[in-house]
């Protein structure tokens, strides 16, 4: 689905993606761990095209999407849900959930994604019409999910969703990520400090450290390797 090769972004001198290499298959969820600062949300960015590369290539079901800018990346059937929901919060819930799909050409395809969205999160439907201001930490992590799932994408990028949750609410949302991948396929690539958490619905773990990968191995060995723990994870 995904194939990332030695990818580098820069920020003036700070090299924050530093010739990473990466591949995620179709319906797998990896986890990208690290750090503050070891550049998982540039990553996120650079993929979904919000960012140029220095160097290097990204490809999408073989497609090289490089260069794409973001509004072409979506149209690919790429989502990010960005660090902290990106939700806007003068906008009803309704609204902000049909922004994902403004694109989408259809308006029956689009009342149909939102409705497949109030299924899988109740507590968005029972408050469509309310200003998005008025929802709880976890219902705006909800309704960024939503909106992103709008665009009915193959491939969801997500950037720390468990930021500032508590964690029955973190469990909850990886409970729906992971149900999701079961139910449509969806592949996805998981941005956590949450280690633990992010490893626990994900097939492998990614250990990013300066911009490099310092490690790769399957979720599972992760969890449970405790000189891998300790020595790439902290914990
Ligand atoms: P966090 O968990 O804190 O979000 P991260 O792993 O997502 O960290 P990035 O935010 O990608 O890491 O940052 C990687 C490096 O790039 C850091 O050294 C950071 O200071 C630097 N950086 C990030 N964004 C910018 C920017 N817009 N301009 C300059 N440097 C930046």
């Amino acid at each position: 689905m995904l194939e990332i090769e030695d990818l580098t972004t820069t920020y003036g001198p700070v090299r924050a993606v530093d010739g990473v290499n990466l591949t995620v298959a179709p319906g797998a969820i990896t986890a990208v761990l690290g750090a503050n600062g070891a550049g998982k949300t540039t990553l996120l960015r650079t993929v979904s095209g919000l960012v140029r590369p220095r160097s290097g290539r990204i490809r999408m079901q073989g497609k090289d999407i490089t260069r794409s800018p973001a509004e072409l990346t979506v149209r690919g059937g790429l989502a990010l849900v960005p660090e902290g929901g990106g939700v806007i919060t003068e906008l009803t819930v309704a609204e902000n959930l049909r922004l994902g799909a403004l694109w989408r050409g259809d308006r029956a395809d689009r009342a149909h994604a939102l409705r497949e969205v109030c299924e899988l999160f109740p507590p968005l439907e029972q408050r469509l019409s309310r200003p998005a201001s008025t929802l709880s930490g976890g219902e705006r992590q909800m309704l960024a999910i939503g909106r992103a799932l709008m665009s009915r994408p193959r491939l969801l990028l997500l950037d720390e969703p468990s930021l500032g949750l508590a964690p029955m609410i973190t469990a909850r949302i990886m409970q729906v990520l992971r149900d999701l991948r079961a139910s449509t396929g969806l592949t996805v690539l998981l941005v956590e400090q949450n280690a633990r958490s992010a490893l626990s619905i994900a097939d492998d773990g990614v250990v990013l450290s300066l911009g490099q990968v310092v490690m790769t191995a399957p979720a599972e060995a992760l969890l449970t390797d405790e000189a891998l723990r300790h020595a790439y994870l902290g914990f």
